[in-house]
């Protein structure tokens, strides 16, 4: 195995997207893991790129084969990380995966040596102008991801690494520097 296994959490709006997006465009040795979900396709999502789209019964299939590195259920439908294309992209390069913190300490326990990075906001306040600015959710949804950020960052110790995204360029630079030198604790 060549790459290193790297999950990023945070909370939503704290820049995970656009610092993993960034660094992945910028690096041809990195990579960002595609999920299986059972939800259907969105406009404009294709399968392998944002998902793989399965049926119920090929996920409880892949469940009971124990192709999951971890898996959960979001709004009704299962989402999970397929541990046998991770395994495949590991032998070319380093993947990133994006994913909340109960799937990710979840992925820890199924793979010891991934290094887990918490992205952390400078302030609430600043999350809060970043939630707005994105523009993608309702008052009511920005309110319910706010309301689930004490909890998301009560679980830093567990981490190996937490980067602040202050200064979007110093954040993607730190999180570069731990995909090459970052060690599992
Ligand atoms: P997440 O994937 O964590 O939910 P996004 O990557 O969608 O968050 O970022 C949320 C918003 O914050 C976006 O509009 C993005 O352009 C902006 N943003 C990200 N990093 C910074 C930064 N360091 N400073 C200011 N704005 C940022
Ligand atoms: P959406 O349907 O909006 O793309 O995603 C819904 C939720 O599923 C999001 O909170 C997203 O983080 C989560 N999710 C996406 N992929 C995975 C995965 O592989 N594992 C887990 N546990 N959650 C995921």
């Amino acid at each position: 195995m060549k790459g290193k296994l790297i999950v990023v959490s945070g909370p939503s709006g704290v820049g995970k997207g656009t610092i993993v997006k960034t660094l992945v465009g910028r690096r041809a040795d990195v990579v960002e893991s595609v999920s299986c979900t059972t939800r259907a396709p969105r406009t404009g999502e294709v399968h392998g790129r944002e998902y793989f789209f399965l049926s119920k019964e090929e996920f409880t299939r892949r469940i009971s084969e124990n192709d999951f590195l971890e898996y959960d259920e979001h709004f009704g439908n299962f989402y999970g990380t397929p541990k046998s294309f991770v395994r495949e992209m590991l032998k070319e390069k380093h993947v990133i995966l994006e994913i909340d913190v109960v799937g990710a300490l979840n992925a820890k326990k199924a793979f010891p040596e991934s290094v887990l990075v918490m992205i952390a906001p400078p302030s609430v306040e600043e999350l809060k102008r970043r939630l707005i600015g994105r523009g993608t959710e309702t008052d009511e949804e920005i309110e319910n991801r706010l309301k689930r950020l004490d909890y998301e960052l009560s679980k830093k110790d567990q981490y190996d690494y937490v980067v602040i995204n202050d200064n979007l360029e110093e954040a993607i630079a730190r999180l570069s520097d731990i995909v090459d030198n970052g060690k599992s604790k």
